[in-house]
């Protein structure tokens, strides 16, 4: 028996009370702008599941926002653990039957990541791991659950790092920031995220991309200028879009990110 299982029994849900009966899962959430898209998704009336690979760390978020009035529950969640993965579906299987919206928010960076030169293969490895394998392996797990909700919607934390385009554009504001893991890694996401609209387009399943921006958080040292209030904005209205032809995009603040 997984530590989650004894969670769910002892902690308090504010099950179905106030909310419009969609269920979000965010990867990732116990903190930084997986934590602030739990929030809002919450504020707007949504029963939030708070993926997060560190129990206490997971249920103080969840407690945190209960504390809020929201209906917020932990799920223990290992992206790069297939057990964990397997796990936390069973467990909203269970509880739920379906899932509405999936965030796939969950990410790392490396220090031993580096341009393309001179980047460690591990660390490469690694990064792929949590930001790709990670969200693929997530997305297979929910997707069963995926199809039984009316409108589900799937959104994939990715970022202008991982935009080809702008990686080749001296005029870009990102040209020469280069981990190489870490922007492949968001390439190969967005990837993800162009062939799995186009495999559940009958399914009205939507599925995107979103860049945040540069945000203020523990990922970069809280180098970045939004913060992840602001950045949680774009992943909020793609999880709660009620149109599904607006799939298979990469979006930012700004607009459409180019691939
Ligand atoms: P963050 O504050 O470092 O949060 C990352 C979250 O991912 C944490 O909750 C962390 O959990 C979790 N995580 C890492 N590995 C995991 C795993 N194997 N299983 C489950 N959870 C795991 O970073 P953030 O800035 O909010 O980043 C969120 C997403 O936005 C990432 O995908 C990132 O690449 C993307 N993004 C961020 C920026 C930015 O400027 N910050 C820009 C573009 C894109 P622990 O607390 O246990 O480590």
């Amino acid at each position: 028996m997984m530590e989650s299982d004894n969670i769910s029994r002892s902690q308090q849900v504010v099950s179905g009370q106030g909310t419009d009966h969609r269920v979000a899962l965010i990867t990732g959430a116990n903190k930084g702008i997986g934590f602030e898209i739990a929030r809002q998704l919450a504020r707007a009336q949504v029963t939030v599941l708070l993926g997060a690979r560190d129990s206490a760390r997971g249920e103080a978020a969840a407690v945190a926002l209960r504390s809020e009035g929201l209906d917020a529950r932990f799920v223990h969640l290992d992206v790069s653990d297939a057990a964990s993965v397997q796990h936390a579906a069973a467990i909203i299987g269970g509880w739920y039957g379906r899932l509405d919206i999936l965030v796939n928010n969950a990410g790392i960076n490396d220090a031993a990541d580096g341009p393309p030169g001179s980047a460690d293969i591990d660390a490469a490895k690694r990064v792929f791991d949590t930001n790709f394998f990670g969200p693929l392996a997530v997305t297979q797990a929910m997707l069963p659950l995926l199809r039984q909700a009316p409108a589900a919607r799937i959104v994939n934390m990715s970022s202008t790092l991982g935009s080809l385009a702008s990686n080749g554009d001296p005029a870009s504001p990102y040209y020469g920031v280069r981990p190489i893991a870490y922007n492949a890694s968001k390439a190969a996401l967005n990837m993800l995220t162009v062939t799995l609209a186009e495999e559940l387009r009958d399914a009205t399943i939507a599925v995107n991309a979103v860049c945040p921006g540069y945000v203020s958080t523990d990922l970069n040292g809280h180098t970045g200028y939004l913060s992840p209030q602001d950045a949680a904005a774009t992943p909020v209205r793609l999880a709660l879009l009620t149109d599904a032809s607006v799939t298979g995009r990469f979006i930012s603040a700004e607009g459409d990110v180019p691939w």
